[in-house]
């Protein structure tokens, strides 16, 4: 049975995009086979992923507006995962799918077509609550929410999960609020932790185990365009791989994902 997971915040920088590639790359190197799907406008995870999304002919934005088959716009990519590319052309897409019927299934219909040849799909969200991110809610079984560690974290974090309700309620009944992953995590002191502790207990929002690390190795990777968890091994790379296994143990076995205590 293939599984689902959108990855969501419509706030930028909280590292949904680097959640999406690092886990794709540690749940193939586990011999799961995955499709990571680009629903971000900016494409930076189709960059990442080494493809230029100035040069590409056709992406996710055709597939939603029934221009183009999914299985004709996948690509290959060096992390062993594949792609569904996105390119600045999603920036118009919200507005042409918001005069069709049906506008938050689009993603579910073109990932019912191959879903059966992939074990995950992972979606990364843009910035954003609009119709991109709910066709991603909408396809999806379980989301997961990045927080950075931050004071401010819990902003927005409200409407998110407003979001995630409606969509449980109209579109997508069977959605599972996951829980969030910590992101950007400074174990050095307590604020992380305590910011985390904090939106825990705010929103009911189980953490999963573990948080992942703030290391300058994601800067370095994002800038020679190599994947961090192809380079030497570093915290934030391990921390990923643990996270992929995980959610593959509640995935395959079905084991209740572990969560942090505080
Ligand atoms: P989003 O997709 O939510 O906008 P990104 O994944 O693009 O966020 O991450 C934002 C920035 O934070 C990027 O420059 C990325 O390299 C950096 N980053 C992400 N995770 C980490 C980390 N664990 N440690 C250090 N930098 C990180
Ligand atoms: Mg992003």
């Amino acid at each position: 049975m293939t599984r689902i997971l959108a990855i969501a915040n419509q706030k930028g920088g909280v590292a949904k995009t680097t959640t999406v590639e690092s886990l794709g790359a540690a749940l193939a190197d586990l011999d799961v086979s995955v499709l990571v799907v680009d629903l971000d406008p900016q494409g930076c995870l189709t960059f990442s992923l080494g493809h230029d999304p100035d040069q590409l002919e056709s992406s996710v934005h055709d597939v939603l507006l029934g221009d183009e088959e999914i299985a004709d716009v996948l690509l290959d990519t060096e992390d062993k995962v594949t792609l569904l590319p996105a390119t600045i052309d999603l920036a118009g897409a919200e507005a042409l799918l918001l005069m069709r019927p049906g506008r938050e299934y689009a993603l579910k219909r073109a990932l019912a077509e191959v879903g059966q040849d992939f074990d995950v799909i992972i979606v990364d969200c843009p910035p954003s609550l609009g119709v991109l991110t709910l066709n991603g809610l909408t396809a999806a079984d379980e989301v997961i929410v990045p927080l950075q560690c931050e004071t401010l974290a819990h902003r927005g974090v409200g409407q998110l999960l407003r979001t995630v309700r409606e969509v449980q309620q109209i579109t997508n009944p069977d959605l599972t609020m996951l829980g969030a992953v910590a992101t950007l995590f400074d174990a050095r002191t307590t604020h992380s932790r305590d910011v985390l502790a904090d939106v825990a207990d705010r929103y009911d929002l189980p953490v999963l185990n573990p948080p992942i690390p703030r290391t300058v190795r994601f800067a370095e990777a994002s800038a020679s365009g190599a994947s961090v968890m192809r380079g030497r091994k570093n915290k934030g790379a391990t921390a990923y791989r643990e996270l992929a296994e995980n959610l593959w143990k509640h995935w395959d076995a079905g084991e209740d994902v572990r969560t942090l205590d505080f």
